[in-house]
């Protein structure tokens, strides 16, 4: 593959779309030399087949507020890649989606999907409708006009949405109760149901759970433990939520959360209760961290600042695509801090990866440490249509062996001469084997 003439159609053809550009980029560039090495992906035009998702459908959403107006949305499905199994992703709602932001991660779904090891292709959708300070029967009106439009292109062996920024298990009950009124079938169309019709056990904890198994797979291969680590968090979501969890668990303090406000540092810690607030905050649907400073007086809140600039051991970027860059990167490393698993997608810039990469900082990005959460929807999509439950140490059981395997693949194509593991390079690659020999096997469609 010509790299540079790649990149050169990828700019030409996507403008205006830089996250997409930003997330095809940093994959073209770390799988060239794979893919040169192995012709049969030249010949089937695997990688300029790749870069173009199957499918892209963007519809108008009108929904009617508390006050009597009329509200246009605009929602979005990225159906990308088929190749391994139905599209599967989440979807979005937040002020800032548009269609670049759908592609980018639709994209990075196929990819971290295929290193799920489940039968999942890749896929996004979502909104630009703000949740934030919308009344409970504001939310389920949008989400009924958001799947009224959507179930067309949507069923659970063609493509399974679920969660993300501003969609939890309210939003995801709103859309499945839609699905269920349109179609008149009650299946496996979304993940991240209920526990008593048809949701997983973990599906809540997944990602953050996910993130932090990722982790003691870094950790070990330094020969270094979890134990007494101090863990910046951003976010204080369902992500953080679940990782917070995990570290206190593990013996890990987590010293930081944030939101679009600033940020919260507890010296004490965010345990026990503290981490049930995060969800009380949540609930709010304010959108700010600072409440927790009130709850807890001998935590700080930095107004207007990211957490990069505390002193710790491990960072968790959690909330946002590109939510840590360069000079957060130099921040963190000029502190000490050894270890970055991405739980949010694609949460740190090109620059600060180059940064990490350069310093042997160990940085493991979005598709790989952050796939437990898929991964988990993926168990809850088997037990729709096995039509049992597996119990909660079963699913975890097999989510550590996911985040295991994902990190043993990261090891196998991303460790470099010097011994060090480059985890963009091996996710991409292993990320890619599976679904372009799929694409090969299945002919040219
Ligand atoms: N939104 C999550 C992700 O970025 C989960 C998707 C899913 O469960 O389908 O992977």
């Amino acid at each position: 593959m010509d790299l540079h003439k790649l990149i050169a159609e990828l700019e030409e053809k996507n403008p205006a779309q830089p996250l997409y550009i930003q997330a095809a980029k940093e994959v073209l560039e770390t799988i060239v030399d794979f893919v040169n090495a192995n012709p049969k992906y030249d010949k089937y035009a695997i990688v300029e087949r790749i870069l173009e998702p199957e499918r892209i459908v963007q519809f108008k959403v009108t929904w009617v507020d508390d006050n009597g107006k009329i509200h246009v949305n605009r929602g979005f499905r990225v159906q990308h890649n088929m190749a391994i199994g139905p599209y599967k992703g989440g979807c979005r709602f937040h002020k800032n989606v548009n269609q670049d932001t759908m592609k980018f991660l639709a994209f990075e779904q196929t990819f971290k999907n295929s290193l799920t090891t489940l039968p999942m292709g890749g896929g996004k959708g979502g909104s630009d409708f703000d949740p934030t300070g919308k009344s409970e029967g504001e939310v389920m009106r949008f989400c009924q006009a958001f799947m009224t439009e959507l179930q067309k292109y949507i069923g659970p062996e063609t493509d399974v949405p679920a969660g993300d920024i501003g969609v939890g298990a309210r939003e995801v009950g709103f859309m499945f109760g839609q699905y269920k009124r349109i179609r008149n079938e009650h299946v496996g169309v979304l993940t991240g149901k209920g526990l008593n019709w048809g949701g997983s056990l973990i599906r809540p904890e997944a990602t953050g759970f996910g993130a932090i198994y990722f982790l003691l797979g870094m950790l070990a291969a330094k020969g270094d433990s979890i134990k007494g680590k101090r863990v910046a968090l951003s976010g204080f979501g369902n992500v953080a939520w679940g990782a917070a969890l995990k570290c206190e668990e593990l013996g890990a303090k987590v010293v930081t959360i944030s939101g679009p406000d600033g940020y919260i540092l507890d010296e004490d810690g965010i345990t026990g209760d503290k981490i049930v607030y995060m969800t009380e905050l949540l609930a709010t649907r304010n959108n700010v961290v600072a409440p927790y400073a009130t709850k807890y007086p001998n935590a700080k809140f930095f107004p207007g600042k990211r957490p990069w600039e505390a002193k710790v051991d491990v960072a968790l970027p959690c909330a946002i695509q590109n939510e840590l860059n360069f000079e957060d990167a130099k921040i963190l490393v000029a502190n000490g801090c050894k270890y970055i698993s991405e739980a949010s997608n694609m949460g740190c810039t090109t620059e600060a990866i180059n940064y990490f990469h350069e310093k042997k900082i160990a940085y493991a990005p979005g598709k790989a440490a952050n796939a437990g959460g898929v991964a988990t929807s993926g168990l809850e999509m088997t037990q729709n249509s096995m039509k049992l439950s597996w119990t909660r140490e079963e699913v975890d059981e097999k989510l550590k062996a996911i985040m295991n395997s994902i990190h043993e693949n990261c090891v196998k194509y991303g460790t470099e001469k010097d011994g060090y593991i480059n985890y963009v390079k091996g996710a991409n690659v292993a990320g890619f084997i599976k679904v372009a020999d799929a694409m090969i096997d299945q002919g040219v469609i």
